[in-house]
């Protein structure tokens, strides 16, 4: 049997952002510490804010950032930009003044819609600003005539390595990536997503909101706390959470709590995690306390979630599983990850280098991932490229050498950089979190390394840190670890 590969794109491509996730309907679609939305609010609400701006003169194509902490308004403002044709420039609303003032300044969007704490960061900008908590509201206009083509935000990336770039995802992208999502946990009508993620990345946003919004069911909107998700996990009511999507330092969390308060956590239809490596310890952790193992998923800003383990199982340890609908996954030079689908953006915003760089001469996408993948076709991801060790002319992947010492029971957490060095180039270097029992001893584990990798994979220094690192989605920051 052929499959019309190119067609099925296509089809999951086909449509407006604003029109499919704004359907109406009376249910509750979301909830939040301050309130609840049905759809026809919610449709109603985005549709007054499009016309709010609207009459600011905010056109199709225009860029409108977000620079604001999770709220039902920040849903509202994004659908509202969403609705009037406009491009969400989407802002961590941790960033400093500073880092503000970089993104403005390479979207160069026509107006900002930041809340209090936010706005005050960027009055002296001199740009329009529109208060999150004083939407404009208007008529609502006609439906902008846009394809799937047509630009719908723009995602910074992370930046661990380098300064942000504006990845521009267009309609279709974000309709593949949420309807594939829907298709690979079996997402229905019938769940209530605890969503404790933020929403200007695109785990929260292309998967948690968008997912919500087209499977039909609802969401309620958490700050993490371990307690407040588990509330939401085990309520008596038909507000009872069924699903949890998180990063692998929340299921961290989690797991410290639930060892202190054990909860039975069985009705929780699934558990996703993602956006960094799921140590295997902490996947067997999960399995024990929150009575199933997470689905690990892999995704990157500039293609959306795009490999899964399987729903059905079997969930595989230290591996993400196989491709989402429409998704091509194959390894380049170097064992990079290649992608290809409807999913995946077509550029950076303003940086036709970078643009030509990320993609190859057949036009994948090249993620600076390195896999494997086995003879049953799942990837496991090895680490970034990037973050490679050249140590005395032999190549390191931090990766393999973290996965070996987080089996030390004296390890929590490990990350493992190459810091320079005259005698090797770069030194193999383990920053540990200890676990506090039994102590850590650094040539004990040095040693412990030495009976299970090549000797020039081994950590030549061990420092011990309190904490990691880590950028709001969870991953590890390693050029705060080397400078
Ligand atoms: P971002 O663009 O912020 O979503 O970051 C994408 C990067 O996160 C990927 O290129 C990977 O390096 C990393 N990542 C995401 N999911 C996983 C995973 N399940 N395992 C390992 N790394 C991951």
């Amino acid at each position: 049997m052929t499959v019309d590969i190119a067609g099925f794109r296509t089809s999951l491509r086909s449509g407006n952002l604003a029109e499919e996730l704004l359907r109406p309907g009376r249910d509750v679609v979301l909830r939040s510490g301050d309130g609840k939305l049905t759809r026809d609010e919610l449709r109603s609400n985005a549709g007054q804010v499009a016309g709010g701006l609207h009459e600011l003169s905010v056109k199709a194509g225009d860029r409108v950032a977000v620079y604001a902490a999770n709220s039902l308004d920040w849903v509202t403002a994004y659908l509202g930009i969403q609705r009037v044709g406009a491009v969400a420039v989407m802002m961590n609303p941790d960033y400093r003044a500073a880092e503000a003032e970089y993104i403005i300044r390479d979207a160069e969007p026509v107006t900002v819609i930041a809340d209090r704490p936010r706005a005050e960061i960027i009055e002296k900008l001199g740009l329009r600003i529109v208060a999150l908590e004083d939407l404009p509201l208007g008529a609502t206009p006609p439906m902008p005539a846009l394809t799937p083509e047509s630009p719908a935000a723009i995602l910074y990336t992370s930046g661990t390595t380098g300064r942000p770039k504006g990845a521009v995802l267009d309609h279709g992208n974000f309709l593949a990536q949420g309807r594939g999502a829907l298709d690979v946990w079996r997402w229905t009508s019938k769940d209530v997503l605890v969503h404790a993620l933020p929403l200007f990345h695109l785990h929260g946003l292309g998967m948690g909101l968008h997912g919500t919004l087209l499977s039909g069911g609802s969401a309620t909107l958490v700050p993490f706390t371990p307690a407040a998700a588990v509330a939401e996990l085990t309520r008596d009511d038909a507000e009872r959470g069924t699903m949890f999507f998180g990063v692998p330092s929340m299921y961290q969390r989690l797991c410290d709590w639930l060892e202190q308060h054990p909860t039975d956590l069985s009705r929780v239809r699934v558990f996703v995690c993602g956006s960094a490596p799921l140590p295997p310890a902490l996947f067997e952790r999960c399995a024990r306390l929150l009575g199933q193992p997470p689905v690990e998923r892999y995704g990157i800003t500039e293609g959306g979630i795009v490999v899964t383990n399987p729903y059905d199982g079997p969930r595989q340890p230290g591996r993400v599983g196989y491709a989402f609908p429409g998704v091509e996954v194959r390894l380049g030079d170097l064992d990079e990850v290649l992608l290809k689908g409807g999913q995946v953006f077509q550029g950076y915003w303003r940086n036709p280098e970078a643009t030509a760089e990320a993609f190859t001469s057949d036009g994948f996408f090249r993620t600076g991932d390195v896999g494997e993948i086995a003879e049953d076709g799942t990837l496991a991801i090895r680490g970034r490229l990037k973050e490679l060790i050249i140590t005395g002319g032999f190549n390191v992947y931090p990766r393999e050498v973290e996965l070996v010492l987080e089996t030390h029971p004296a390890v929590q957490e490990v990350a493992v950089a190459g810091l320079p060095s005259d005698k090797w180039g770069e030194e193999v270097t383990a920053f540990v979190v200890p676990s506090g029992s039994p102590p850590l001893v650094e040539s004990e584990l040095i040693e412990f390394a030495h009976e299970r990798l090549a000797a020039y994979k081994c950590p030549k220094r061990v420092v011990t840190m309190e904490a990691l690192p880590r950028n709001a989605m969870g991953k590890v920051q390693r050029s705060l670890l080397v400078k």
